[in-house]
């Protein structure tokens, strides 16, 4: 990879994080030069260019570093007069220093040493802990749940970031669920080399000393995936291979896996991460206040951390905001104010979303059916028509990926919301007899 086509997958990633205006003045102002110790040097036209981009868009621009290319360490930023000085030759290909083991990119800065331990997360830290530590030697293979945002996907780095610091010898591969399936989809359709393909997949992830799988409620039902993901796990499991696995409910719990996979995934040791308490949600807020080299009072982030209490990431949402806020303000102090004024931006941006649940409540109530029937099997015409509306009207109102659209509705396939998502659109068109029930049901989405 070249440092443009670097800085071009970056850009990618801070669109969506920047509001439009800023991003526009980012990407006129702005322009890769290199990558010199690991550090991407980012050069703008000006002084004033500069200072803007370190004091709003610094933070964004290291979080999608840390998406794209997480081996590199920071971002610097000059201006055209001291470009010279970092000048190396042109197209030269990133070369990260350390594990260069293919996808072992951890996200730097998710480690055990920024991973606050309350009484939620106790139990499922220090298994983590012990498992970098000793991979494939205790607690295997390792599977965490829990819901959204709080920290599955940290606690994998950290085990990966350990693991690379002290065993860099180790062969430690991190995955989503999803990525393992399109890489397998691929790999099964390469019709050119089948064989070639197949191998290497298997290569990759049947020859590594720790493989992480991240979010496997999202695994396909498909009969493929499954029985690879199951060789793989012998494989790994039979060679004293450490195999860890996060999810956002229990392996009971996840439809359509294959029994053999959801006893196999019990036989090493399941830990649960619940919600943290008021106590750890402020200490965790404290660590990202200070991260962000700001000092923020006890009694606001006392508040923040009230405001929000099950998803730690909408929390950190709201700091950062809170932050910026002063900051745009050149406010040296938070106060209750910008508090105030940040918490309710914040929660008028929650009532606006609509979510997946409030679209299958106004179909249940609409048609009068039940919401076990609508997400359940039955086939009659009485209870498929709302079903496949309302998978129509949640792509409709929402961004939620196809696949978990399916997983809502009992762990579809997406080809199945695929296919009720054209044949109402189709509907729509036709202001035929559906057609007018989705028009009424979007007025009374609209009103929410
Ligand atoms: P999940 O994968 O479970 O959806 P993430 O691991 O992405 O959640 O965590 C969401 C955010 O919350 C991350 O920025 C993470 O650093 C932060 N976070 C969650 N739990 C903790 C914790 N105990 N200490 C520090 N940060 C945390
Ligand atoms: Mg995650």
């Amino acid at each position: 990879m070249d440092v443009r086509e670097l800085w071009q997958k970056m850009l990618d990633e801070l669109e969506t994080m920047i509001p439009a205006l800023g991003f526009d003045t980012l990407m006129e102002t702005t322009a890769p030069v290199n990558v010199t110790e690991n550090k991407l040097i980012l050069c703008t036209n000006s002084e004033v260019s500069k200072a803007l981009v370190q004091k709003r868009f610094l933070i964004h621009i290291r979080e999608a570093m840390q998406m794209v290319f997480p081996m590199l360490d920071d971002v610097i930023v000059i201006t055209e007069d001291q470009k010279e000085n970092y000048k190396t030759k042109e197209d030269e290909d990133i070369k990260p220093l350390g594990n260069t083991w293919e996808d072992s990119h951890f996200i730097k800065k998710y480690t055990f040493d920024n991973f606050v331990v309350g009484s939620s997360n106790e139990f499922v830290a220090a298994a983590s802990h012990a498992v970098s530590e000793a991979p494939g030697k205790k607690f295997n293979p390792l599977f965490i749940y829990g819901g959204v945002g709080l920290g599955k996907t940290h606690l994998l780095n950290a085990i990966g970031n350990h693991i690379t610091n002290n065993q860099p010898k180790l062969k430690t591969l991190y995955v989503s669920c999803e990525k393992f399936t399109n890489e397998l989809i691929e790999a099964i359709r390469d019709t050119k080399n089948p064989n070639d393909a197949k191998k290497a997949f298997r290569q990759k992830y049947r020859n590594c000393d720790v493989l992480m799988i991240d979010d496997i409620q999202f695994i396909s039902k498909t009969d493929a995936t499954q029985e690879e993901l199951f060789h793989t796990f012998n494989d790994l499991y039979n060679a004293e291979k450490q195999i860890i696995i996060s999810s956002d409910r229990p392996p009971r719990e996840i439809q359509h896996l294959e029994d053999r996979l959801r006893t196999r995934f019990a036989w090493g040791l399941i830990a649960d991460i619940k919600p943290p308490d008021l106590e750890t949600r402020i200490a965790i807020l404290q660590k990202k206040a200070a991260e962000q080299g700001v000092v923020v009072k006890p009694g606001i982030l006392k508040i923040i951390a009230e405001s929000v209490q099950d998803n730690i990431r909408d929390m950190e949402g709201l700091l950062t905001r809170v932050i910026s806020y002063a900051s745009l303000t050149n406010q040296k102090e938070i106060n209750e104010n910008i508090l105030n004024e940040a918490l309710k931006d914040y929660t008028d941006d929650q009532k606006e979303m609509i979510s997946a649940d409030t679209v299958m409540s106004v179909v249940c109530e609409y048609f009068s059916v039940s919401k076990a029937d609508l997400i359940g099997k039955k086939k009659n015409k009485e209870i498929v028509e709302p079903r496949q509306i309302c998978m129509y009207l949640i792509t409709e109102f929402l961004t939620t990926p196809l696949k978990e659209i399916g997983n809502i509705f009992g762990g579809r396939d997406h080809t199945t919301v695929i296919f009720a998502r054209d044949k109402i659109a189709e509907q729509v068109r036709l202001e035929s007899r559906i057609g007018l029930y989705v028009k009424d049901l979007k007025a009374l989405l609209l009103k929410k």
